[in-house]
């Protein structure tokens, strides 16, 4: 992220606090508009850097140059030497709903793509019911590799792979977005709040609207909570404009 982004981050998610705390105006006095903003220039060098507007035509491209840094980084040391393969993320790179999950599991790990166990069979029927195909949505996860054992993963190992999940929505620009699980808010918007309380609201990040909802995997041990997920997903329908489709999952 660059310093402007983290910036409006930052000034976003302090308005929504104060919105919440019922707070409906700011005073600023008028020396502080007046300070110059002086943000350093930051290196070009990488796929993870945003240095140009972009053209849908490069988003295909940018998005397969970022998977091949990310095929390449060993920054988690222990998950670099446990993969198999690093799993970046599928789906249509100008989708206008996408959908953010965790980490790779097992299944996930053997065949390089993200939501292909049990877990993501269920997510396959969500996204149908909702009246996508999969191919039309797109799907990442926080970790592009799979932690050992599928064990949740540490903050550093978060932190490490966070960039090229906000290079994905970067390059992407959804319209919509929904978080499987807590991992996801906690990363992109650094909440801190079980997924009961969260889920079923619409929050922000950079301006795209997330809603955050029950993990697949959740839905397979507590299959009540479904009739809570469909309630959520609606929400996203109606958010993008579209019909909801009469079917449930
Ligand atoms: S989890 Fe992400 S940051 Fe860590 S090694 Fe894999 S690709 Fe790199």
């Amino acid at each position: 992220m660059n310093e402007i982004d983290a910036l409006i981050d930052e000034t976003i998610r302090a308005l929504e606090q104060m919105k919440r705390a019922g707070i409906t105006h700011v005073d600023v006095r008028p020396e502080t508009l007046a300070i110059p903003l002086t943000i350093p220039p930051t290196p070009a060098s990488s796929a993870l850097v945003a240095s140009q507007p972009i053209r849908p035509a490069d988003t295909e491209t940018q998005l397969q140059q970022l998977a091949a840094e990310a095929r390449r980084c060993t920054r988690c040391a222990e998950l670099a030497q446990c993969r198999t393969q690093v799993v970046f993320g599928t789906g249509n790179p100008r989708a206008e709903l996408m959908f953010i999950g965790e980490a790779p599991g097992a299944d996930e790990d053997a065949q390089g793509e993200p939501f292909v166990g049990r877990a993501g069979q269920l997510l396959t029927k969500i996204i149908q019911a909702m009246g996508f195909a999969r191919h039309e949505v797109y799907i990442a996860n926080v970790l592009k590799c799979r932690p050992p054992e599928n064990r949740t993963p540490l903050p550093m190992e978060v932190q490490n792979c966070l960039p090229y999940l906000q290079r994905q929505i970067e390059l992407i620009q959804p319209r919509a977005m929904v978080a499987l699980g807590a991992t996801a808010m906690r990363a992109l918007l650094d909440i801190q709040i079980g997924i009961t309380k969260m889920r079923g609201r619409w929050y922000y990040y950079r301006g795209i609207p997330i809603m955050p909802t029950y993990h697949p995997a959740y839905l397979l041990r507590n299959p009540a909570a479904k009739r809570e997920v469909w309630q959520d997903m609606q929400e996203v329908v109606r958010q993008l404009g579209r019909e909801i489709p009469r079917r449930s999952t």
